[in-house]
């Protein structure tokens, strides 16, 4: 289909990002039900057109693991990338609305982003880029799809140029300044898994409002602190708390509720310290802890590629499990 501006209808809104927001909409002339994203962009005629070439790579991209894309068009001064509607929305809503989600479907959710990046990947030379819970779609019909992956160079540049996002799914490679690679989505593909099993983001800090270092142990810290790392932790945290005041009475305020680190204490953290793992220990399958393990190690090129990564133990169990995802999504 052709599709311009004046044939959609606006129905209602999807969310809204860091660099624009979603609408769902439907095609009038045919009555389908698409989503609307609107990036909003300062670039220059030129370039909008240079971006709108660059994302006709999308009609090319077929798979079931992958938001199906209708069109593109410029709706000045913005850029308008329509796609598939996932009526179930994003993981990142889902989990936070229902809490964890049991690790046999954290597992099918694993196989449909693995095979989703694998096809981007191998067939078209695309990395994501930007692989988190609320890039991962669901649908009634249960099936998981991955969007908004960097199709287009001149796109990633126009953004990059307009706000500063900070991802804190990057990766430590990234964070120090590399080249982007299929790795680093294997990196935030671990730690999205984490969020999803756990209900929570695994670098926040659950005891924000308590003394107590347990849940410091749990989220920030995987492994379990020496005497006297638990000295310096216990005064890290006091500094920590007074910090945070600081930071409360300067009305600056990290999105994400209750995190305690500025962006860049997390940067720093995620560079110097052990990744964060499946915890308890034993509370998840053995398989899940080795593979989020795999995903979480902290040399990329050590760390496996997602065709690697579909050959893990627990990705196979996951691909002959029989989870009805249709009837789970009923539930949700
Ligand atoms: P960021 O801007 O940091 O990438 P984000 O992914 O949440 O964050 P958007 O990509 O603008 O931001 O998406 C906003 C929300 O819209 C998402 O969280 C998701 O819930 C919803 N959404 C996006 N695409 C679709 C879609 N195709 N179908 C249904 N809901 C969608
Ligand atoms: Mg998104």
């Amino acid at each position: 289909i052709d599709l311009k501006a004046d044939d959609l209808r606006e129905i209602g809104e999807l969310g809204q990002g860091n660099g624009g927001s979603v609408k769902k909409v439907e095609h009038v002339p045919t009555g389908k039900i698409m989503a609307k994203k609107i990036v909003l962009i300062d670039a220059k005629p030129s370039v909008r057109k240079q971006i709108l070439r660059e994302l006709q790579i999308l009609y090319s991209c077929h798979s079931p693991y992958i938001v199906s894309f209708h069109g593109a068009f410029v709706a000045d001064p913005n850029i308008c990338i329509c796609m598939e509607f996932a009526d179930k929305g994003s993981l990142d809503g889902i989990y936070k609305r229902i809490g964890p989600i049991d690790i046999d479907i954290v597992g099918k959710i694993a196989l449909a982003v693995l095979e989703g990046l694998t096809y981007l990947y191998e067939i078209h030379h695309i990395i994501h880029r930007d692989i988190k819970p609320s890039n991962i779609l669901f649908n009634s019909q249960g099936q998981i799809k991955i969007c908004d992956f960097g199709v287009s160079g001149e796109l990633i540049n126009s953004i990059a140029d307009t706000f500063v996002g900070t991802s804190t799914y990057m990766s430590p490679e990234r964070i120090q300044g590399a080249q982007y690679t299929v790795k680093s989505d294997v990196w935030s593909l671990g730690i999205s898994l984490i969020e999803l099993a756990l209900g929570r983001f695994p670098f926040s800090d659950a005891s924000s409002d308590d003394s107590d270092l347990s849940d410091l142990e749990g989220t920030l810290s995987p492994h379990r602190p020496s005497p006297l790392n638990r000295l310096s932790l216990r005064k890290e945290k006091a500094k920590e708390k007074a910090k945070k005041e600081k930071r409360k009475s300067k009305g600056v305020s990290l999105q994400g509720g209750g995190m305690t680190m500025s962006i860049l204490e997390l940067l720093q953290h995620i560079v110097n310290e052990p990744a964060p793992r499946l915890t308890p220990e034993g509370r998840f399958p053995q398989e899940a802890e080795d593979f989020v393990d795999s995903c979480l190690i902290k040399d990329p090129d050590a760390r496996p590629a997602p065709k690697d990564l579909l050959k893990f133990a627990w990705i196979e169990a996951a691909r002959t499990q029989d989870i009805d995802l249709e009837a789970w999504a009923s539930t949700i």
